[in-house]
């Protein structure tokens, strides 16, 4: 069964680790993702852009998939099914459609308005007992054709939207989505430490986790960051091992052809790359 992201999100503030929320794309991305949580025990959100949800044939076709997998592969870990980015609209379509968590992705409004409508949707997430996460100051780099400009947030409009009872809050640290140019000036710990302060004990949320060294995550994470967004990561490795795998003509071997065969090395460099980040982010066996 599907849980909201609050409990596990909570737990992992109190004691100091992170969840990793992974983007899906497809049955193979779902599985490989929730077959790792389950192997390392560990508490997992599967993360869904809107692009993906069209993509995926709309928000009932994969909360149908994933609860279907969740029965089917007997996963007893907790797995909140969490709508990235999403707008206005599409949050309350993924709350119809059965969604556990949704991100309000408010950040391009102006501040009052990214209040207002963050107010109703807290009302009707209370309401059905799901997640809520809010966003302050765009995140930079590009996430389904939402371009952001690597804003730094401001720490007061952190608090106040914190304050109308959003789950958790991502905030604009100088993290961006997708590769890290070589230029990159690093995360703003000091904003992050400002954020905290104000916000207490809300979780806060790190998108763009490809690619942002290990010590600065963990850095990130001792200031009270309990969500990190990973999703550009595994899609490099799925395409590196399935360029490999062509590359070498296995393809071209026996029944290699095979889709199930054809994607297995690929599914295989996803559930790599998402235990290297459960080690990372200290969410194994905390399920
Ligand atoms: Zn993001």
């Amino acid at each position: 069964m599907l849980v909201s992201a609050k409990e596990m999100l909570t737990k992992a503030k109190a004691e100091k680790y992170a969840v990793g929320q992974f983007n899906i794309n497809n049955l193979e991305w779902t599985k490989a993702i929730l077959q790792t949580a389950q192997e390392l025990n560990s508490p997992v959100i599967l993360g869904v852009s809107e692009g993906a949800g069209k993509y995926m044939c709309g928000y009932t076709t994969i909360v149908g998939m994933v609860n279907g997998m969740i029965n089917e592969l007997g996963i007893t870990v907790p797995v909140a099914l969490h709508l990235d980015h999403g707008s206005y609209e599409g949050a309350k379509k993924c709350i119809e459609a059965g969604f556990s968590s949704v991100m309000f992705d408010g950040s391009h409004y102006p501040i009052e308005e990214n209040i207002s409508k963050t107010k109703e949707l807290v009302s009707i997430c209370n309401e059905k007992g799901l997640s809520l996460e809010a966003e302050v100051g765009s995140i930079g780099g590009e996430e389904d054709g939402v371009i952001g400009g690597g804003e730094v947030a401001d720490p007061e409009e952190c608090k106040m939207i914190a304050d109308l009872g959003v789950t958790m809050l991502a905030a604009g640290i100088g993290n961006i989505h997708g590769k890290y140019p070589e230029n990159w000036a690093g995360l703003s710990f000091e904003t992050l430490d400002a954020i905290q302060q104000l916000t207490g004990d809300m979780p806060l949320v790190l998108h763009g986790g490809t690619g942002i060294p290990a010590d600065m995550i963990k850095k990130a994470i001792s200031l009270g960051v309990s969500k990190i967004n990973v999703n550009t990561e595994c899609q490099l490795a799925f395409a590196e091992a399935t360029r490999k795998y062509i590359e070498d003509g296995k393809d071209l071997v026996g029944k290699g052809f095979d889709p199930r065969k054809l994607l297995a090395d690929g599914c295989a460099a996803i559930k790599a790359t998402v235990k290297e980040k459960m080690e990372l982010f200290g969410s194994v066996n905390k399920a």
